[in-house]
């Protein structure tokens, strides 16, 4: 074989294979390799990281897909699962704003900021929020409390849906929830963030995914990108339940194929993608197969990426600014195809310390839907492009004036962009909504040695709920492969 191939001088045959390299398939990977196994991570994309990741272009730009902001848990579970050197790069973003019709408000983003503005600046009493505060912490995934986030924000705050809006909106962002979801969905990911606020990778996500991969290689993993898992490969076993036995891989470059015989796998991939695509016709019981296909995947992104001319510098606009001209919130206009909900990230010089010259980029995030984006004429979709391009400068203009002048590149990805560099299905986000949780879970007892681990059931994705579920896999993984 070439020795240029991807798949040049892979071994036969590991004890785990690992097929995608988000951040639940490094660190399930990271975790097994730590625990004594011979891994080996399979992706499709020259790149690792999947979502987790960055591009460059021309004139030293570096963008960011989904390094926005993430809750303090990310400290520990870097530091548990990765390195200390990891975890401790993750400083906190302390200037959040949200600028809409109903309020203008700046905050750190944590309990006792989100206190203050919602006693002092929303009259709402003091006992309501320590009671609507204390009510999420003592939320429990085991409860199976039936009640919607809608019924949550009505009980403590009736009626104040300016209210509702403050709490939903940056949730929306950072899980793709909505207000008709179970409520746990949504006070699971609100307590993370309130306990400390928000955080970023201080480096950039190139930086973290360069340790990561270092690491990686440190404990042991075969790493093999231009990878794509074909198939996972079973045989009957006991029971005649399903077994894996291995996995058919393609190299993306010179479409070689090869199968490496594995006592498990840990899917990365899309739960349904899983399920439905990598796995033969026929495997999985026609329940299960029917339950999963009707699992809903989460919505998608839109987002438009704006570098800065070297020597420009921006004013202090704020580090995350949720901006939206709709009236009242809706989750509706939140994914409409011409929502005015635009969030811009601003990175300024010091979330690349380590670069000689000091740099700026600004990532405005739009959510949006797959079918809106897929059923567009290709020239309709660059016509959309260039219509959200426009719109993010237009929203901008108000705080930075002389935004069009600063910036030397501009560029657009769409929910197609997202599905074909990671494959995910309707290019979601988030994963699934919550009935995908089940799914994921009990995948290793339909077929034998085949875990998942990745963005699902809404709590278990964003970079920490996915980093997390990598470490649950990996661990009843690890304790079968014993
Ligand atoms: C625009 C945007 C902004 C976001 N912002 C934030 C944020 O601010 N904070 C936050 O916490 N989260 C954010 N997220 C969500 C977060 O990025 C994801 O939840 C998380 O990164 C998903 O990780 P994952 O491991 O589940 O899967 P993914 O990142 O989807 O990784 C799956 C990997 O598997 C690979 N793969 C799939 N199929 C195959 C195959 N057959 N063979 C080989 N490889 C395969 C893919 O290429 C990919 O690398 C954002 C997401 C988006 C899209």
């Amino acid at each position: 074989m070439n020795t240029q191939n991807p798949l040049h001088g892979l071994a036969g045959r590991f004890d785990a294979v690992v097929i995608g390299s988000g951040l639940a398939g490094m660190t399930g990977a990271n975790y097994l390799a730590k625990a004594g196994h011979s891994v080996l991570l399979l992706e499709h994309h020259y790149q690792l990281g999947g979502l987790a990741t960055f591009f460059k272009r021309p004139g030293g730009h570096i963008f960011d897909i989904s390094l926005h902001g993430f809750p303090h848990g990310m400290i520990k579970s870097c530091r548990k699962y990765w390195t200390k050197d990891i975890a401790d790069s993750i400083r906190q973003l302390k200037d959040i704003r949200f600028i809409n019709p109903e309020f203008n408000i700046r905050t750190t983003f944590d309990r006792a900021d989100f206190t203050r503005i919602l006693t002092d600046e929303f009259r709402v009493p003091a006992e309501r929020v320590r009671a609507f505060f204390e009510h999420l912490a003592r939320m429990n995934y085991y409860d199976r409390d039936t009640r919607t986030t809608r019924e949550l924000f009505e009980e403590f705050f009736p009626g104040r849906t300016d209210v509702h809006r403050l709490l939903l909106e940056p949730i929306a962002y950072a899980n793709g929830s909505t207000l008709d979801e179970p409520a746990i969905t949504y006070g699971i990911v609100f307590s993370n963030f309130m306990s400390r606020g928000v955080y970023i990778f201080s480096g950039g996500t190139d930086l973290l995914i360069r340790k990561m991969t270092d690491e990686l290689k440190k404990n042991g993993v075969e790493i093999r990108r231009c990878c794509l898992a074909e198939k996972i490969l079973t045989e009957t076993g006991p029971g005649g339940v399903p077994v894996v036995r291995g996995v058919r891989v393609r190299d993306t470059r010179f479409g070689e194929t090869a199968e490496i015989a594995c006592r498990a796998v840990l899917s990365n991939a899309n739960v349904r993608n899983t399920v439905e695509e990598l796995l033969e016709p026929g495997t999985v019981p026609a329940d299960f197969l029917a339950e999963t296909e009707a699992v809903r995947v989460n919505t998608s992104s839109c987002q438009v990426y704006m570098g800065i001319r070297e020597g420009e510098t921006l004013p202090r606009i704020g580090d995350l600014v949720f901006t939206s001209d709709a009236p009242k919130f809706s989750s509706e206009e939140l994914v409409d195809l011409h929502t005015t909900s635009r969030t811009y990230s601003v990175y300024y010089p010091e979330t690349r310390p380590q670069r000689t010259t000091p740099r700026y980029a600004i990532v405005t995030s739009i959510n949006q839907k797959f079918s809106n984006w897929e059923k567009l004429s290709p020239e309709a979709y660059e016509a959309e492009k260039r219509r959200i391009i426009e719109e993010s400068f237009a929203g901008l203009e108000k705080y930075v004036p002389n935004i069009r002048a600063k910036t030397d590149w501009v560029e657009a990805a769409t929910p197609l962009t997202v599905r074909r560099y990671v494959r995910s299905r309707d290019g979601t986000s988030f994963g699934t909504k919550f009935e995908g949780l089940k799914i994921s879970s009990e995948l290793p007892e339909k077929v034998r040695g085949l875990y998942h681990a990745g963005s699902v059931g809404i709590i278990m994705s964003g970079w920490l709920g996915t980093i997390n579920y990598g470490v649950i896999a990996a661990n009843k993984m690890a304790l079968a492969l014993a």
